[in-house]
């Protein structure tokens, strides 16, 4: 029932008005389709599908978007967005293409979107195609993210092609041929905060309410959509959940890397995996993408990030809201910071094991520690983690910790003796917490392996060279982040580093 643009002209226009899709069939992939990964359970928990199925050339071509079926008509999203700050007006799914939904033996409705499948309204002057290494990197880290507990998209399978797609090398300065990929996302929602920018922005009021009112009774069943106060608590709800999602990145130390408002999910969830990063050596300043030079979406400004595009999604709310309301948005928003330090504290509680909320004690504890690892270039995952395996009684013991080489560098700090008296001292306060109860609980939210860039790397290296086995192995690996794997151990996956992973460069759209 949403507004579609039908008219086929639209590639060469750059506005598309009052519509909220335009229909447009992805371009099929022409030359040596191969299906590099799918996940499993994502086919069968998501899609009710049968493995086996994934042995077919019928699924090989529906996931390249060589084949629709027929009861799908594939859309491409109109959206805008800031991007850095600056208003981009219309950008839009310019490589994307949404199938269609499905609700499953679940009853959960699930959109399904191509990734790098062609050309659409919304190309302007690119190509509508993705290449093989950031497809690997969608495709493992939407994965990854789910199995962590992080809202997110997921990723049903990855196919690749011999279709030459030209890139530019930005940090060599060079142009390359790469391999066309096709990625199959699913979302319960894909629309984004630029969803609804781009309506109020062009005063289209009627679409504006129209998809407003979509998402509120698709979306958010919780709210009475005959409710006065319906936006209100619309917006409210999207606020709260988006602190969350980013409290969720902080707690894992995931940096999105382009946290423009046309990529912020209206549901919440992670989307748009481009030049993330996991933090390694702790750094708050951390900025994984290449071409963000000011570092405006670094590992400690993302939460403030979060806040500034909600505002921008605020905007678009007003034109809905009566005077009254848009107090109420406004306090909302005032009152955003405030929550959102408390569900931060909550979360790095809970990684150093603890249940009790004692307000500036944690405080003062947990920035410490964060500060100690800073200063000795402590590996973020490895010391959470490595802090729920040690003992407590080792964790004093310069012998004991040189099995735990992410404690051993944070152990040389001159405060490390200071954090570990307070540590436990402030575990007395956990009435009857026995050291194996800590220990476990700890292990079951600090995870042992995430997608460091250099190993997503080496699987990117290997299915450039048509070997496909390490992008398995690393969904399978990431599929039980906390649980030790020991072919995932021998690879070195949760040890220190190589030397030459600080030479990987991401950026974006590539
Ligand atoms: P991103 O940086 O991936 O969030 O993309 C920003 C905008 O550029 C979105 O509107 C994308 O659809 C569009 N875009 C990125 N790469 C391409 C491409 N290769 N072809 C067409 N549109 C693209
Ligand atoms: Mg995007
Ligand atoms: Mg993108």
């Amino acid at each position: 029932t949403l507004p579609l643009d039908i008219t086929q002209e639209n590639y060469v226009r750059c506005n598309v008005k009052n519509s909220i899709f335009s229909v447009v069939l992805p371009t099929p992939l022409k030359t040596k389709l191969k299906l590099v990964s799918y996940s499993e359970d994502a086919l069968v928990n998501i899609l009710d599908m049968d493995p086996s199925v994934t042995k077919t050339d019928e699924f090989l071509e529906f996931v390249a978007g060589n084949r629709i079926l027929p009861s799908s008509v594939p859309l491409a999203h109109r959206y805008g967005g800031h991007q850095f700050g600056v208003w981009a007006m219309q950008l839009g799914d310019g490589r994307a293409h949404l199938l269609g939904e499905y609700i499953n033996r679940t009853g959960d409705r699930w959109e399904l979107q191509l990734k790098g499948s062609g050309k659409t309204p919304y190309s302007r002057s690119a190509d509508g195609r993705a290449v093989l290494r950031s497809s690997v990197r969608e495709f493992i880290c939407s994965e990854a993210m789910y199995y962590l507990g992080i809202p997110t998209s997921r990723a049903a399978s990855l196919v690749v092609t011999d279709d030459p797609v030209l890139r530019d090398q930005f940090y060599r300065g060079l142009e390359m041929t790469e391999r066309a990929a096709v990625v199959l996302r699913l979302a319960p929602s894909w629309f984004r905060f630029g969803s609804l920018q781009i309506l109020a922005h062009n005063e289209e009021l009627t679409v504006l309410k129209q998809l407003l009112d979509f998402i509120l009774i698709e979306h958010y069943p919780q709210i009475d959509p005959g409710d006065e106060n319906k936006y209100v608590q619309l917006f409210s709800q999207i606020a709260h959940k988006t602190v969350d999602l980013t409290v969720g990145w902080q707690s894992v130390g995931f940096v999105h890397g382009v946290l423009n408002t046309d990529n912020m999910s209206m549901v919440a969830i992670t989307i748009d995996y481009g030049p993330f990063g996991f933090v390694e050596a702790y750094d708050p300043q951390f900025v994984p993408n290449y071409s963000d030079k000011e570092g405006r979406y670094r590992l400690n400004r993302q939460l403030e990030i979060a806040e500034w595009n909600l505002k921008k999604l605020s905007q678009a709310f007003i034109p809905l809201l009566d005077e009254s309301q848009v107090i109420q948005v406004m306090e909302e928003l005032q009152n955003l910071g405030q929550s959102t330090s408390k569900k931060l504290r909550s979360a790095f509680r809970k990684k150093l094991g603890f249940l009790q909320d004692i307000d500036a004690a944690d405080n003062r504890l947990i920035k410490l520690l964060l500060q100690m690892m800073e200063e000795t270039r402590a590996d973020f995952t490895m010391t959470f983690r490595q802090l729920g395996e040690i003992s407590l009684t080792d964790l004093g013991n310069p012998q004991a910790l040189k099995s735990y080489w992410s404690l051993k560098k944070l152990s040389s700090h001159d405060n490390y003796p200071a954090f570990v008296e307070a540590y436990l001292k402030r575990l007395q306060v956990e009435k009857d917490l026995t050291d194996e109860e800590r220990k476990r609980r700890m292990c079951q939210v600090n995870p042992r392996y995430v997608l460091r860039n250099w190993i997503a790397q080496t699987a990117i290296e290997k299915a450039e060279a048509d070997n496909f086995s390490e992008v398995q192995f690393l969904l399978e690996v990431l599929r039980h982040p906390f649980t030790i794997n020991e072919e995932a151990e021998k690879k070195g996956y949760a040890d220190p580093p190589p030397e030459w992973s600080c030479t990987i460069r991401v950026s974006c759209s590539s």
